[in-house]
C-alpha cells in the first residue's frame, strides 16, 4: 500500500505579514474610474463580481491581508501615474512636485486563496 506523504511545507524566506498593515493595505489615497472600469470588466470576463478597491489589490497588499495569489494566476496591468516627492530646502518637508509613470500590478479575490490553506 501507497501512503501520499506531502511535501514539506518550503521555509518561508521573509517574515509572514510584510511591515504593511491590513488596514493600509486595504487604503487608497488615489482613486481612478478607468481603472475601475478596467476591472469590473476584468471580473466579469472571470463569471465574478469582484469590486474595484474592494475586492482588487497588488501581491503585497493581499500578503498584508493574509491571502495568497494562488500559483500560475496572471496579474491585471493597471497604468498609472505615483506622485514624485522632493525636500523642501526651505521648510523640510516633503512635498510633490511632480508625477511619473507606474504600473501597478493586481490581482482580484477569486485569484487568492487564504495563507492557512494548502
Ligand atoms: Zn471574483
Amino acid at each position: 500500500m501507497t501512503t501520499l506523504t506531502p511535501s514539506p511545507p518550503p521555509k518561508p524566506s521573509r517574515p509572514k505579514h510584510p511591515p504593511m498593515t491590513a488596514d493600509e493595505a486595504q487604503a487608497f489615497d488615489r482613486f481612478s474610474v478607468h481603472n475601475a472600469a478596467v476591472l469590473v470588466e476584468a471580473a466579469a470576463t472571470r463569471g465574478c463580481r469582484c469590486q474595484p478597491y474592494v475586492d482588487w489589490f497588488t501581491y503585497d497588499r493581499w500578503h498584508a491581508l493574509g491571502r495568497q495569489v494562488r500559483r500560475g494566476e496572471k496579474s491585471t496591468r493597471l497604468p498609472g501615474f505615483v506622485p514624485v516627492r522632493q525636500k523642501d530646502e526651505a521648510t523640510g518637508e516633503d512635498r510633490i512636485v511632480g508625477k511619473r509613470p507606474w504600473v501597478s500590478f493586481v490581482f482580484y479575490r477569486c485569484q487568492t486563496k487564504d495563507e492557512q490553506d494548502e
